[in-house]
């Protein structure tokens, strides 16, 4: 293997694969891997992203496991570490954020680091160190009653103090805007008065463009997956179609949708009004012990020639609610995906290459249960969904085209563009 440019550690799946789509798109060669590598590489590569799932696991647990990324990827040669988290900043009191950041500090003896979630291109930008999604703050936004990670405070300096320990500043738009040695002016400004970690404000990529060449020396940075844009320029590298190559796609095609969310709803429904084929999994019949994988298979094994398939479990907020109401939400949840990664296993035996699944959780399950560990980065579908290739067991030489997507990205025509995309 080459030297590696740049080692990522991402807290959880579908964020990895976001991060890595910027990265790609910019010009480096990327591998996703689902978990810390127990191997070298399958392919060559500019660029790892370790993906992950500690957002919001215990802090020390975090903490060990993201300091377990970082040795593979020093081991591996990579010359910076990026910490990838969530463009809400999502974190508990306690971290993680601020925890795994100033461990990864420690583990790598430097004194300073940014911090910025910042993703214009998703409405994700800082100003004055505020967060805003959208059109309004982020403690204003539907984060402020995220079951786990709810966000009511929209000024991530005082957050992220909250989580450290070292002392936590701010570059502010201003600097941003005076360009690249306004902001190594302000990083040593900082570091003399003490500051660790500085929140950067960004309200558009010529902000995280303008960003990229001061953070060339940092041996950490830690952000969403927004800053990624201008770092491959550091290492000589421009965007490129080579970046996003995959070998050939062939055999048959597959949707499997566990999301519940606007977007994979509007999606399923779409695929549907085309005239194409869709099996709609009932959590009810899958809790009275029906083996509705099995049914759903059989359904889409002599369909699967003619095209594209889908096999949803995905329903709207009243339909989930009252499933939910019987089943408990986190066991209609694994039910549901243990299920739907079974059928993706199925379907990979019958013959798909070429697989498209909707929903964070659920392409969690589905690359647990196909054994992907490793994926090759490709090209973009829609924002933050890129084609992925691994080589899967049970896939042969050929090797499985993937295309995992978090529940509200893509557009309403995501399930049937998807493929014309690979063709
Ligand atoms: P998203 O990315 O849209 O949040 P996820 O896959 O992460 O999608 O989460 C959706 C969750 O909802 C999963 O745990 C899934 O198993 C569960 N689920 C899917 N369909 C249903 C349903 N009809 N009733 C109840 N829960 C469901």
């Amino acid at each position: 293997m080459g030297r590696l440019l740049l080692g990522c550690i991402a807290d959880d799946f579908t964020g990895a694969t976001d991060l890595a789509n910027n990265l790609v798109r910019h010009g480096m060669r990327v591998v996703q891997a689902n978990g810390v590598p127990e191997g070298p590489l399958d392919a060559e590569a500019d660029a790892v992203v370790v993906a992950l799932k500690s957002r919001t696991i215990a802090p020390a647990e975090a903490v060990a496991q993201s300091l377990a990324a970082l040795r593979w990827l020093q081991a591996a040669g990579a010359q910076q570490i990026y910490f990838k988290y969530c463009s809400t900043f999502d974190s508990t009191p306690q971290g993680n954020i601020g925890p795994v950041a100033e461990a990864l500090m420690d583990a790598l003896g430097t004194d300073f680091t940014i911090a910025t979630p910042a993703f214009p291109d998703n409405g994700r930008t800082v100003f004055k160190g505020h967060l805003f999604v959208g059109d309004v703050l982020l403690s204003d936004s539907g984060m402020k009653n995220h079951p786990l990670t709810p966000m009511t405070d929209a000024n991530l300096v005082r957050v992220l103090q909250a989580q450290c320990r070292r002392k936590v500043g701010l570059i502010d738009h201003r600097v941003v805007a005076a360009g690249a040695d306004a902001v190594r002016a302000r990083i040593a400004a900082l570091r003399a008065e003490g500051v660790g970690l500085a929140i950067v404000d960004a309200v558009s990529n010529d902000d995280l463009l303008r960003l990229g060449p001061a953070l060339a020396d940092l041996p950490l940075l830690t952000a969403g997956s927004g800053v990624a844009i201008g770092l491959p320029g550091n290492f000589g590298l421009a965007a490129s179609s080579t970046a996003s190559a995959l070998p050939p796609a062939r055999g048959l095609r597959a949707v499997v949708s566990g999301s519940c969310s606007q977007a994979t709803l509007r999606q399923v429904q779409a695929f549907q009004a085309s005239g194409r084929p869709a099996f709609a999994v009932d959590p009810l019949r899958l809790a009275q012990g029906h083996d509705v994988a099995g049914e759903a298979l059989a359904w889409a094994g002599d369909r699967l020639a003619a095209g594209p398939v889908l096999i949803y479990s995905s329903a709207d907020p009243a339909a989930v609610q009252a499933v939910q109401g019987q089943l408990g939400v986190a066991a209609a949840g694994e039910r549901v995906e243990q299920a739907l990664a079974t059928v993706a296993r199925g379907l990979v035996a019958l013959g798909v290459r070429q697989l498209v699944v909707a929903g964070g959780e659920t392409s969690g399950a589905c690359a647990q249960a196909l054994g992907v560990q490793q994926m090759r980065i490709g090209p973009q579908i829609d924002p933050g969904v890129p084609w992925c290739h691994a080589q899967a067991p049970g896939t042969g030489a050929e090797g499985l085209h993937l295309a995992l997507k978090s529940g509200n990205f893509g557009g309403d025509d995501f399930f049937t563009r998807a493929f014309s995309v690979l063709a």
